[in-house]
């Protein structure tokens, strides 16, 4: 196949985002994640496969949807319209006829030339605010060869490129995108191997293997290179004293001088009707917001865990007792 041809599978592009690299950003948030994090707030990111979902809110009752699918995977139940997930093949025809946009397909294949295309609409934000291009999942890297077209093809228009991993990926894959990236924003959420797995289903061996590697490469880059962690932070999981020390501590004897910023993000509970909108239980469905209290407290272990104390930042909302905070 032409490589411009490369097809990938992207769930949404999210534009004037200010949150995943500096200045004003086009956000493409790739499908399939090679983790199975217990809070993860995008379950939608989670298969590689198309999904199809039902936005309530949106629907007219017209039974259109019903008549269209071939697979009978839709049926009625009183005003519940209920998806057979084993009968659905995530063909999207029922999305197509539906009036409304009440049934969505989660997940469009694009062409890298498409992307390329749409990416360049906002250039003009770019060069204003000093943004650019971020690759996120899901995990964008389980989708490397799509995105090295991408990714190259935007750098040589001379776009800031930034990409977004949990770190869960062959290194090969680093070794192909980081010519072409000028960040990265890299998830460390655990540094237990045991707990990372019980939170995540995998062991963080390759995530630390993979992160000194980035580290490596960001150090001897004639380029000026940057790289962002980013911690979780995820009551009764990810929130203790122990695992934030032991993330500074890796971070100061592998990553000395490389890290730009190390963001400790607080737990949110935003993201309850994504999972019932998928059929999906959700472990975190009764956790509070963070104690603000508790954050100030991880916050000061970063800082006094060996790093450069200005690289630590916390974000996210937060609780302070029956009040919440921004
Ligand atoms: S995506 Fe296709 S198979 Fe699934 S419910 Fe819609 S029409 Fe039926
Ligand atoms: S086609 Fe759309 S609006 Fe009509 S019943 Fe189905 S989901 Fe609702």
């Amino acid at each position: 196949m032409h490589r411009e041809k490369r097809e990938g599978i992207v769930l949404e592009i999210q534009r004037l985002s200010t949150e995943d690299g500096p200045g004003i950003r086009t956000t493409v948030f790739l499908k399939g994640c090679s983790l199975n994090c217990t809070w993860c707030h995008n379950p939608e990111s989670i298969p590689f496969v198309p999904q199809i979902q039902w936005i309530e809110a949106n629907c007219i009752y017209c039974g259109i949807c019903v008549q269209t699918c071939a697979e009978s995977a839709l049926k009625f139940q009183g005003e519940n319209l209920k998806i057979d997930r084993l009968l659905c093949t995530g063909c999207g025809k029922c999305s197509e006829e539906c009036p409304t946009r009440a049934m969505e397909l989660l997940g469009k294949k694009w062409t890298a030339h498409e992307l390329v295309n749409e990416m360049l609409k906002d250039r003009a934000y770019f060069e204003k605010s000093g943004g650019g291009v971020t690759l996120s999942g899901g995990e964008a890297l389980l989708q490397t060869d799509f995105i090295y077209e991408v990714a190259k093809r935007l750098k040589e228009e001379g776009i800031h490129m930034a990409l977004d991993t949990c770190g869960q990926c062959p290194q090969d894959s680093f070794k192909l995108l980081l010519p072409y990236i000028d960040l990265v924003l890299y998830d460390l959420k655990e540094i237990d191997p045991v707990k990372h797995k019980e939170y995540t289903s995998f062991s963080n061996e390759q995530i630390l293997e993979n992160l000194k590697y980035v580290g490596t490469v960001i150090k001897n880059s004639d380029h000026v290179k940057k790289l962002w962690i980013r911690t979780p932070i995820i009551p009764d999981a990810t929130d203790s004293e122990g695992n934030i020390q032991g993330i500074g501590e890796f971070i100061s004897t592998y990553l000395s001088g490389v890290v730009d910023r190390w963001e400790l993000c607080a737990f949110n509970n935003l993201c309850q009707d994504k999972y019932l909108r998928l059929d999906l239980d959700w472990l975190h469905k009764e956790a509070e917001l963070l104690s603000s209290s508790i954050l100030e407290i991880l916050t000061a272990t970063a800082r006094n865990s060996g790093v450069d104390p200005l690289i630590v930042q916390a974000s996210g909302s937060t609780k302070k007792e029956n009040s919440y905070e921004v």
